[in-house]
């Protein structure tokens, strides 16, 4: 059984076959999905991945605004996350939130200000948070030791693809660490090297599909039923069976969001 910590399926790509994409994840052991919600949060795509949420049992639901985002976060767009998540009991995290300096497409003071703000929203909640960092490790650290130090409450590091120093400063911040596709590509040497050492009970898989396509998908639209992929190759790396991996990978899952997926 295998869990999919964060995938896009909300979205238009998948709207020509998205119950079969679900069905194929079902299929392929693919027992949950957390689907993340991203977008203008006044275009109506965070209520959309709340209604997806809302109508398939597998799928859980995560709604924040992404970095890319940052700029139209307002008032407005706050209310709106926390009407949904008062609403919806299955909104189990808020993210993806954080930083990307690579893309920098909202101002990084703006990004700033809007993870902070949104990390302590999250906290008043009761959420765990799902993180997005690129480029920008040293800041992402020092706002979550800042703004993440109260109630023991979990997140997750999704996508990650930062250095080892990252993977161990998050891990004594007691985040968990979520690989996706990039850890089966021929160039993540230094990547599959982190993957080998992080503690077991702090991993996590994910597609973040459509995006990412793992090995041997690739050039193929990603879809959770290619989190497995994901598995195969944590599973190689640590010497351990496919299986295994699934178990420790839901069984982490479980415990962070509270859920009682048999495993
Ligand atoms: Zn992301
Ligand atoms: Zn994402």
């Amino acid at each position: 059984m295998f869990i999919d910590s964060h995938a896009h399926i909300d979205g238009p790509e998948f709207d020509a076959d998205r119950e079969e994409v679900i069905q194929r994840a079902l299929d392929a052991g693919v027992s949950a999905i957390l689907n993340v919600g991203t977008g203008d949060p006044h275009s109506g795509a965070l209520e959309r991945a709340v209604s997806l949420g809302e109508k398939h049992p597998g799928v859980h639901t995560a709604i924040g605004i992404h970095p890319h985002d940052a700029r139209l976060y307002d008032a407005r767009a706050e209310r709106k996350i926390l009407a949904l998540i008062e609403t919806s009991s299955r909104v189990i995290a808020w993210g993806e939130i954080g930083l990307d300096f690579h893309y920098d497409n909202s101002p990084r003071d703006v990004q700033v200000e809007v993870f902070r703000r949104q990390l302590r929203m999250a906290r008043n909640a009761g959420l765990p948070v799902i993180i997005h960092t690129r480029d920008a490790e040293d800041e992402t650290v020092e706002i979550l030791k800042t703004e993440w130090n109260g109630p023991k409450l979990p997140g997750i590091m999704h996508c990650f693809s930062g250095t080892s120093q990252l993977a161990r400063k998050v891990v004594e911040l007691g985040f968990l660490i979520s690989f996706s596709g990039i850890v089966t590509f021929k160039k993540a040497e230094e990547l599959r090297s982190i993957a080998r050492d992080v503690p077991s009970d702090r991993l996590l898989i994910e597609t973040d599909c459509p995006y990412l396509t793992p090995v041997p998908y690739r050039g193929k639209r990603n879809e959770p039923a290619f989190v497995v992929e994901v598995a195969r190759c944590l599973a190689e790396l640590r010497g351990i069976e496919l299986e295994e991996m699934g178990r420790i990978t839901t069984a982490n899952f479980c415990r962070v969001f509270g859920l009682d997926l048999a495993v």
